[in-house]
């Protein structure tokens, strides 16, 4: 009887008869089976080989067919998946789906696999006696004659029509067909371009790290912006290679970033295996396989890579580990940051977290000396720090959200021939439509939340629901004037047209890019000094490197001050440091000025005054006060629901339900409406749970998930846990 695995949303796995005619042995945990489930075809994974079954063999349905020979996951990996599915309590057939290459669920073959095609015994004699055959014919009995079979690249070669040809060929029996599996490639012997001369600190971290190789060792990278923490890491590769194993590098996004996977490509001539969301089922399954088989002695992927077998594992990088996008924020909500360090413990291979702004739980592991701090305290090369300025917005004109200091110091580096970055985390032209006369402001009508003016568009958007509407002219209820208040990059980049007339502007946020191409084409005019001037999001604090920017203003640092989420701080404090380091990383001087209407916060003065070190340890202080991650331990059940009462109603009842067994070990707060309440239609509540312990917390999670599973009211709402939340309001 088999256990199996399949991608359904039940957290259950199910049981099969192993496939009629099937070998004793041909059934093995790891590997993959399809079977019937209701009226679909699936492939799932066999988790355990067992002997009874909760239902009567009678009642037992056999599995159509075992796919594999050996487990498409190494038993690490395998595991690793199994222990995140417990963890974090998702089912886990729908864990091992995210870990699996679609295609692969899709029941292609494990290995790379081709139909080739030969002459039957005496098939070439027999084509040889035909009186009249035609181009395609003669052609394909060339290629047949000169070796020993033909593949998909001859016959591709051969051109169109020539299948056609061969198919007469086999009806007749003159060729045949047999699948050859490709065995997996040698790995490659790496060479490896010249790197310029460490730094001191450098030359440390590489030490370290290196010294560690062959066992497990976290790691935090801590170097500040433009340190050269991936020259770190591409000589800890180096290192790895040359014991013939492999690397896993993390990054948070590849398809916006593709300097990253650059650097690693023009330094050794080896295959990469580079896996994204921009790739093809077929192309991920290549990348894949080149992975598990040791052929790419280097993978560089985004989160679900962290599930990427290796033949050889030597070494896992996380690259600006603080990224919120390593947590996957629905569905099976895990955190690829902490699962590579889990494996590389079980690996017993040294994990290296790389950022200039960690996140305050990785940098109180490294305080409780957990993972091992190496810093990189000043920048490589010519350059120096950035000189920090706040540009209070109370003393000083502003027009189109520039104040006049910013505005001067414009003026300024474009002169001196630099380039200058504008930073505002609001895409659209303006964040609200407003009515003077009556207060009307453009509300959506499916979100507590007003509609955002994107003008060139002549809409009105909803960032949180995607709903659209023509911009009115006038106010729908009293027909006063409207006008749009605020702004966002849209109207940034109108403002700069009129302030600096013909300096050509490049704008960076989700409206203007939507694919690499145009990523690579903006990222062209900017370091070919095409671009003078660049407005942009979150998009631009990714790791790139613009050497030519000499100024960095951030248009609105009051935006994360107040934020309702206990997060905020760190990541408005990540934002503007990460922002900041993109001015002056070459030989000139940078200048950074952050525009604010409460430059008395202690966050900004904080981070003014001690950089973000100075704010991350009085941040820890807050977070070990308040008993908030990481010093505790979160879950958070959602709920959301069409009828405002009923998440509340369902909440109310699993707090009910945890009643004693919650004990002092858990807290239970809430239930409470979410800070956005109404979203997309739905009304949105949650209940937090906190406990001073991990095992605390997970013990009382797995039985009392089930029972509210199990609550009538749970039927009237959609429902989710996420533990060890990055959003909590
Ligand atoms: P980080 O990832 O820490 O922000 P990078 O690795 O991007 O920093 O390095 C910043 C710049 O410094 C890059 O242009 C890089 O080529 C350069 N650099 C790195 N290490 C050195 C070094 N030892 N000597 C000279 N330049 C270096
Ligand atoms: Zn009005
Ligand atoms: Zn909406």
């Amino acid at each position: 009887m088999l256990r199996v695995a399949l991608d359904a949303p039940l957290r259950r796995v199910f049981d099969y008869l192993p496939p009629p005619g099937a070998a004793v042995g041909a059934c093995r945990a790891g590997l993959r089976v399809e079977v019937r489930f209701g009226r679909q075809t699936k492939v799932g994974l066999i988790v355990e080989v067992g002997r009874g079954s909760d239902l009567p063999t009678a009642r037992l349905k056999a599995a159509s067919v075992v796919l594999d020979t050996e487990p498409p996951l190494d038993g690490i990996t395998f595991e690793l998946v199994r222990w995140a599915a417990d963890y974090y309590h998702h089912p886990l057939g729908e864990a091992l789906a995210a870990a699996l290459p679609s295609a692969l669920r899709a029941g292609r073959p494990l290995h790379a696999r081709e139909t080739r095609w030969q002459w039957r015994a005496d098939g070439a004699q027999a084509v040889a006696g035909q009186p009249r055959l035609g181009p395609r014919q003669r052609a394909l009995v060339a290629a047949l004659s000169t070796g020993a079979s033909i593949g998909e690249a001859q016959l591709e070669a051969l051109g169109a029509g020539v299948r056609e040809a061969l198919k007469g060929f086999a009806s007749r029996g003159w060729v045949e067909s047999f699948v050859h599996e490709a065995p997996p490639l040698a790995p490659p012997v790496a060479t490896v371009a010249q790197g310029p001369v460490l730094t001191a600190a450098q030359a440390d971290a590489l030490a370290a790290i290196g010294a560690t190789l062959g066992t497990f060792a976290p790691f935090l990278l801590h170097g500040v912006t433009g340190s050269g923490k991936t020259e770190v890491y591409l000589r800890s590769i180096e290192a790895v290679l040359a014991r013939g194993e492999q690397a896993l590098v993390l990054v948070p996004e590849i398809a916006l970033t593709p300097q990253a996977v650059e650097r690693f490509s023009t330094r050794y001539s080896v295959p990469l295996a580079v896996l994204h969301s921009g790739l093809t089922d077929s192309e991920r399954l290549q990348m894949w396989r080149a992975a598990r088989s040791g052929a790419a002695p280097i993978v560089i992927g985004t989160r679900s890579a962290v599930f990427v077998p290796l033949a050889r594992p030597g070494i896992v990088i996380v690259d600006e580990e603080h990224d919120a996008s390593y947590k996957q924020q629905e569905g099976f909500r895990y955190s690829a940051r902490d699962l590579a360090v889990l494996r590389a413990q079980r690996h017993g291979i040294p994990v290296v977290l790389g950022s200039a702004t960690p996140s305050l739980e990785t940098l109180q592991h490294a305080e409780s000396g957990r993972y091992q701090r190496v810093r990189l305290p000043e920048r490589a090369g010519a350059a120096g720090a950035p000189r920090t300025a706040i540009v209070d917005l109370r003393m000083h004109e502003e027009r189109h959200g520039i104040a006049t200091p910013s505005m001067l110091a414009m003026q300024r580096h474009l002169a001196a021939g630099g380039q200058v970055l504008l930073y505002l985390n609001r895409r659209g032209y303006a964040p609200q439509l407003f009515c003077p006369a009556c207060s009307w402001a453009a509300p959506c009508g499916e979100c507590d939340a007003r509609m955002t003016v994107h003008l060139k568009r002549h809409r009105l958007i909803c960032h949180h629901c995607g709903a659209q509407t023509p911009v009115p002219f006038a106010c729908p209820t009293c027909g006063a004037e409207v006008r749009p208040v605020g702004q966002g990059t849209e109207r940034i980049e109108d403002a700069l047209d009129e302030f600096f007339p013909g300096v050509p502007v490049v704008r960076i946020d989700r409206d203007t890019i939507q694919s690499r191409g145009e990523i690579e084409a903006a990222l062209e005019r900017v370091h070919s000094g095409a671009a003078r001037i660049l407005v942009g999001t979150q998009m631009l604090t990714k790791g790139h490197d613009f050497p030519d920017v000499t100024l960095v203003v951030v248009l609105n640092a009051d935006q994360g001050l107040f934020g309702s989420d206990f997060r905020a701080s760190e990541r408005l404090a990540q934002s503007i440091v990460q922002v900041s380091g993109r001015a002056g990383r070459a030989s000139r001087p940078g200048e950074v000025l952050v525009q604010t209407a409460c430059p008395e916060h202690p966050l900004l003065v904080r981070l003014m005054q001690e950089g973000y070190d100075g704010y991350a340890k009085a941040a820890l202080a807050e977070r070990a006060e308040a008993r908030w991650p990481p010093f505790s331990r979160l879950a958070l059940l959602r709920a959301d629901s069409t009828a405002r009462e009923a998440a509340l109603a369902f909440l109310e009842e699993a707090r009910t339900l945890a009643g004693g067994a919650a004990g002092n070990a858990v807290r239970l707060l809430g239930p409470a409406a979410a800070a956005m309440e109404r979203r997309a239609g739905r009304f949105r509540a949650q209940l937090l749970l906190e406990s001073g312990s991990r095992a605390a917390l997970q013990q009382f999670l797995g039985p009392w998930l089930e029972s509210i599973g199990a609550l009538p009211s749970a039927r009237r709402v959609r429902w989710s846990i996420d533990v060890d939340p990055l959003e909590v309001s």
